[in-house]
């Protein structure tokens, strides 16, 4: 038997590997140790499972094996912040991005779920590179694996290195449903990372249907990225809506958080682009469009790539679009950018990881922006 036609258990959903296990006529109580070694403890081999009998070790051995997607590399910002460049499998264009954010005694982890994405927003640097493929539940969870383990030895008495997990690296999370919501039910199940749900959050262009099928299969936290206040323009930005407009996708919001059994908000993640989208009319259309949506607003300035066509907006014209939501009762938060001395922030992409040449044309240009 090869490799690659083990059945690789770093990706199976707590109730896969129980029924795993069971099918290959092994108890349930087993399948919660194997989880705790490679989830808790960061098990890279049976033979680390001290408490698994030698026998049934032998037996995994040969059926099934752990194996988390390659590092491509790792990177280690001044702020702290770490960016890996993750290979999966098959393809030529097949490497995605995941980055760990700390501030103070919280550390966010992006997680990416596709390679490229067929979306295909106007503003987006991975809808420009396309749709190349799914992420395997494997390759999401083992990107929090990968950067818990980068802190040296898992210990799951130890500080919690990862604190908070987001679903906004490549790729739209709900067009790769099964994956994304394994991998999401790993992140908070007790014998594996025991993340509130709280603190586990699915960012969603908007694929309204699946929406609705998310919330009968988790309770994760929602961002849906917004970015306009209108129809009209929306289209122009995020072209699914013209599949599922505005008045549907709050819809779908709002049954999300009606099926939820605490009470939460949605997030709108609303990236602003200078002269497009950012003027006080936007500002005060949203403010009426959002009324009766629990939600809280994040504002992320657009983060400029090469031949992208958009500015960030100045500081003040952010700070204007925020007031005018705040005064109005909002709560608004405007995403500062980290990580810069490596790329990591939000919207650049691994694409240019490929093109040396172009990456340290940007390198140059985005500190130039910078400082
Ligand atoms: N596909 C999902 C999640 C990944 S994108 C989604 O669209 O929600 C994560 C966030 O980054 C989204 O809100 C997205 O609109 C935003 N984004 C993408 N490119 C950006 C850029 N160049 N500058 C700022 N934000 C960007
Ligand atoms: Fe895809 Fe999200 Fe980028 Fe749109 S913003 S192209 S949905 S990754």
């Amino acid at each position: 038997m090869t490799d690659t036609a083990k059945v690789n258990l770093l990706g199976l959903s707590p109730e896969k590997l129980i029924e795993f296990f069971e099918s290959i006529g092994e108890k349930k109580f087993r399948a919660t140790q194997v989880m705790k070694w490679i989830h808790q403890k960061g098990a890279e081999s049976f033979e680390e499972m001290t408490d698994v009998s030698k026998k049934l070790r032998a037996k995994l051995e040969t059926i099934c094996e752990i194996r988390a997607p390659e590092i491509v590399s790792q990177n280690i910002s001044t702020d702290g912040t770490r960016k890996w460049i993750i290979r999966t499998e098959g393809g030529q264009n097949n490497c995605v991005e995941a980055v760990l954010i700390p501030d103070g005694d919280r550390a966010t982890l992006c997680v990416s779920s596709q390679v490229g994405c067929s979306l295909d927003c106007s503003f987006c640097s991975t809808g420009k590179q396309g749709f190349n493929r799914n992420l395997t539940a494997a390759e999401i969870i083992g990107q929090v694996w990968i950067a818990i383990k980068s802190f040296g030895p898992m210990d799951p008495s130890g500080p919690r290195r990862v604190t908070n997990v987001v679903m906004m690296g490549m790729g739209e999370p709900l067009m790769n449903f099964e994956p994304v919501v394994d991998a999401m039910t790993l992140m908070m199940h007790d014998n594996a990372y025991g993340l509130s749900k709280r603190r586990v959050t699915l960012s969603t262009s908007g694929v309204v249907p699946r929406i609705y099928d998310l919330v009968k299969r988790t309770d994760v936290s929602l961002a849906v990225s917004l970015h306009a206040p209108n129809n009209a323009l929306r289209n122009e930005l995020v072209p699914i809506n013209k599949k599922y407009p505005i008045e549907q996708l709050l819809e779908a919001c709002q049954h999300y958080l009606d099926n939820l059994s605490d009470k939460r908000h949605i997030t709108i993640e609303y990236t602003m682009m200078a002269g497009v989208n950012d003027q006080e009319v936007h500002a005060r259309e949203l403010s009426t469009l959002l009324q009766d949506l629990e939600c809280k607003i994040n504002l992320i300035p657009f983060n400029p790539f090469p031949n992208s066509g958009y500015d960030k907006p100045s500081n003040n014209q952010t700070r204007r679009f925020q007031k005018i939501l705040a005064d109005d009762g909002y709560t608004v938060t405007v995403r500062t950018t980290r990580g810069d001395d490596i790329d990591a922030a939000c919207g650049q992409l691994v694409g240019d990881f490929m093109d040396k040449t172009r990456r340290s044309q940007k390198y140059i240009e985005l500190r130039q922006v910078s400082e």
